[in-house]
């Protein structure tokens, strides 16, 4: 190939990956990535649940007078609604990450309206009322999806800190989100691995006792994404 066609094949593909994941693209979908950078606050966001860890989350929360979000799956809140519902009676916000956690990017528009559509419903009938934040499963945005979020009034969220408790041990995952507090942060943490059954996150627990005593610790406030967005 010619050197400069191989150059801009390159460009347009680098492009094109950051339109799909990047934290600040806005190419497909509305979405924030991060809140106000005037306040002394974060916000920890857990994506992937309802599991049999998040009431070791929540009573971590709990413990230092903590608010933060959850980004559901319907497939999850379906198995077991009892602990997705303790997740806002507990004053905690929930958001839409699809029925079944699947990638997005090739969907068609009737797929995302699905997943989409199908957890916004459950989350509606568990909790209450309508989520207004949507997370994408692993960051990724596509064709259709900004209309597929506008039908259902809601807005992407993505992220300033990715806390990977999926594979690091929880130290290291504490570390990562104390070294990136700043203010406006939004972690990424998991209350459970996509929509497998049993997920075990026990890292992710021991990391989020740590993490919410070292922020209070240091001042911070932890919030959910609506107050401070
Ligand atoms: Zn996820």
């Amino acid at each position: 190939m010619i050197p400069e066609l191989g150059a801009l094949a390159l460009a347009a593909a680098g492009g094109a990956a950051w339109a799909v994941r990047g934290r600040s693209a806005q190419v497909f979908a509305p979405s924030i990535w991060h809140g106000n950078r005037e306040r002394r606050a974060v916000a920890l966001t857990f994506d992937d649940g309802p599991s049999a860890g998040t009431g070791d989350i929540l009573e971590a929360l709990h413990g230092v007078g903590a608010r933060a979000t959850f980004f559901q799956c319907g497939l999850n809140v379906e198995r077991h609604p009892e602990w997705a519902q303790a997740v806002s009676a507990a004053g905690h916000e929930v958001g839409n990450h699809t029925w079944s956690h699947r990638r997005l990017d090739f969907a068609s528009r009737e797929v995302m309206r699905g997943e989409l559509g199908q957890a916004q419903s459950i989350l509606t009938e568990v909790h209450g009322t309508a989520p207004r934040w949507f997370r994408a499963p692993f960051g990724v945005r596509w064709i259709g999806l900004g209309e597929a979020q506008g039908q259902l009034g809601l807005m992407g969220a993505m992220w300033t800190c990715m806390g990977r408790d999926w594979k690091l041990p929880a130290g290291a995952v504490a570390k990562r989100v104390m070294d990136r507090a700043e203010n406006g942060a939004i972690v990424c943490l998991h209350d459970g691995r996509g929509v497998l059954e049993g997920a075990d996150v026990r890292e992710t627990v021991a990391a989020v006792r740590r993490i919410t005593r070292e922020l209070k610790a240091e001042g911070w406030e932890m919030v959910r994404l609506s107050d401070f967005v």
